[in-house]
């Protein structure tokens, strides 16, 4: 039977992150614009054990679900989207990366501490000349004996600053194309990298170029050798759940936020609330924003532990596009308030610019799953088949 009510334990655990939402997060969303860290956003979440929801058990974390990572990325960004992309950042591939191919020494000195909300994860994948073609990536990590050499560049990596501990897409062994590629631990302080935020972004939060020049570090780093990229990939399909939730709470915010203000407003003897044309663009922001909602929580509930690829991919198309469009008209519908800082609609509509971007381009996603559709679709189950009923 299909079910489409979320448990007890989930409500209970979405009040208690909305609690700290609207005490701690949502008050102070303004003053992340400008590339400060969130920590004590981060202290709050920590405190109440989100940080350390992709954390295994056995490493005193919740080990939640992705459907459950994804209910709480969608309410902390209906708060701040700053605080939303850095909990992404513990909560999503990097952490996932680390559970599952991270050194046991890696594992232990680094997960106990993240759950606490005293270790930042950085997730390395971006060059200068390839974000997309990953194939072409020129980073390379050479293996001597029992040590590894990594030379080479990523850009706009967020949390590079802050972080202690870098999760490195690389080539291995200068092997080519995609089959090349494997992944790197690599600790902060490690003599030969460095990190700089040198760029600073409409959403808010800072990014980094960062560098491995001859970073040596020892073969238990490697977390996987070449030809890793498909797995890689898995941990990543996570990401493609979890970046639209982001975007997910953040048209919600939009649509909440345009209900208090079309009551209140008044144009020609009226409130803005009483003309038809406002009435439209909320009723018709709600429905798509419940489409999203439906195709991206049936994604993420796919997880085993990773989500299925061409739901996971499906959904971070018409989740991302989508709430563009709701948060604009979100932005439309405050008049020129909508443009001030000071109104979270304007701060939605530039946080959430960043989903078709990051996580995988929606170019991309399309390109993935019209190959799926010329190439796999079985015509016996058709479309419902691609659906997974
Ligand atoms: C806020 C933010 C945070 C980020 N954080 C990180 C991070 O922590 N770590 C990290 O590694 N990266 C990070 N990035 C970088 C991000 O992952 C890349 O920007 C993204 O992968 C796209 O790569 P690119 O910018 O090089 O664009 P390109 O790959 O050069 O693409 C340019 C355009 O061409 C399109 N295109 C490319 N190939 C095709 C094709 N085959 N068919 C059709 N269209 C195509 C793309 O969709 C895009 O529209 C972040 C970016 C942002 C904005």
């Amino acid at each position: 039977m299909l079910q489409f009510e979320l448990t007890e334990d989930q409500r209970m655990m979405l009040d208690t992150v909305k609690r700290v939402r609207k005490n701690v997060i949502e008050p102070n969303a303004k003053r992340w614009l400008d590339g400060e860290f969130p920590y004590e956003n981060m202290d709050a979440l920590a405190e109440i054990g989100i940080l350390g929801m992709a954390v295994p058990e056995e490493y005193g974390g919740i080990g939640a679900s992705v459907l459950d990572t994804v209910l709480v990325l969608e309410e902390i960004a209906k708060g701040c989207y700053v605080t939303a992309m850095a909990v992404l950042g513990e909560v999503g591939t990097q952490c996932r990366i680390l559970s599952h191919y991270g050194s046991d020494e890696l594992r232990e000195k680094y997960l106990p501490k993240l759950l606490k909300g005293k270790c930042i994860l950085a997730i390395c994948m971006t060059e200068p000349d390839c974000g997309t073609d990953l194939g072409s990536m020129k980073t390379n990590a050479s293996v001597m004996n029992d040590r590894v050499v990594l030379n080479g560049a990523k850009t706009m990596i967020s949390r590079a600053e802050e972080a202690d501990l870098f999760v490195i897409f690389t080539r291995v062994n200068n092997a080519p194309g995609t089959k090349g590629i494997g992944c790197v631990f690599v600790e902060k302080g490690t003599k030969g990298l460095t990190a700089d935020a040198c760029y600073h972004t409409m959403g808010g939060e800072n990014l980094a170029d960062v560098r491995f020049e001859n970073v040596e570090v020892p073969i238990e780093n490697l977390g996987l050798g070449e030809g890793s990229l498909r797995k890689l990939l898995g941990a990543f399909n996570t990401q493609r759940c979890l970046n639209p939730a982001i975007c997910l709470g953040m048209a919600e915010a939009s649509l909440e936020e345009s209900i208090r203000f079309m009551r209140d407003r008044k144009a020609f003897g009226n409130s803005i609330g009483d003309f038809q044309g406002m009435r439209w663009k909320v009723a018709s922001m709600l429905t798509e924003i419940e489409a999203g909602r439906s195709i991206l929580y049936r994604a993420a509930a796919t997880a085993e532990p990773f989500p299925n690829p061409t739901l996971a991919a499906m959904a971070k198309i018409y989740v991302n596009e989508m709430s563009i469009r709701v948060c604009s008209e979100g932005v439309q519908l405050h008049g020129g308030y909508g443009f001030l800082d000071d109104f979270a609609v304007s701060r939605n509509y530039r946080g959430v610019r960043y989903g078709t971007l990051g996580g995988g381009t929606t170019e991309t996603l399309r390109n993935f799953v019209g190959r799926e559709l010329v190439e796999r679709m079985d015509l016996e189950t058709g479309v419902a088949g691609m659906g997974l009923f």
